[in-house]
C-alpha cells in the first residue's frame, strides 16, 4: 500500500500552520465519483481528510 500524506490541522509549525503528515488507517470512499481518503494522523491521530483523483485512489487498494 502506498503512504499518503495530508495536512494535520493538529500539527502545527512554528508559522503555526498545518504540515503534511503520513496518514494512517486510511480508507477511501467514493461518493458521486469523487474520491477521498480518511484516515488518522500518524504522529498526534487527529483525524484527516483528503481528496484524491480516481489514479491515487486506485493506488491505495
Ligand atoms: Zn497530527
Amino acid at each position: 500500500m502506498t503512504e499518503l500524506k495530508a495536512l494535520c490541522m493538529k500539527c502545527r509549525n512554528a508559522e503555526n500552520k498545518p504540515t503534511m503528515q503520513v496518514m494512517k488507517n486510511l480508507k477511501v470512499e467514493e461518493k458521486n465519483g469523487r474520491f477521498s481518503a480518511k484516515g488518522q494522523c500518524s504522529v498526534c491521530g487527529g483525524n484527516q481528510f483528503k481528496f484524491m483523483s480516481k489514479v491515487d485512489a486506485e493506488k491505495m487498494k
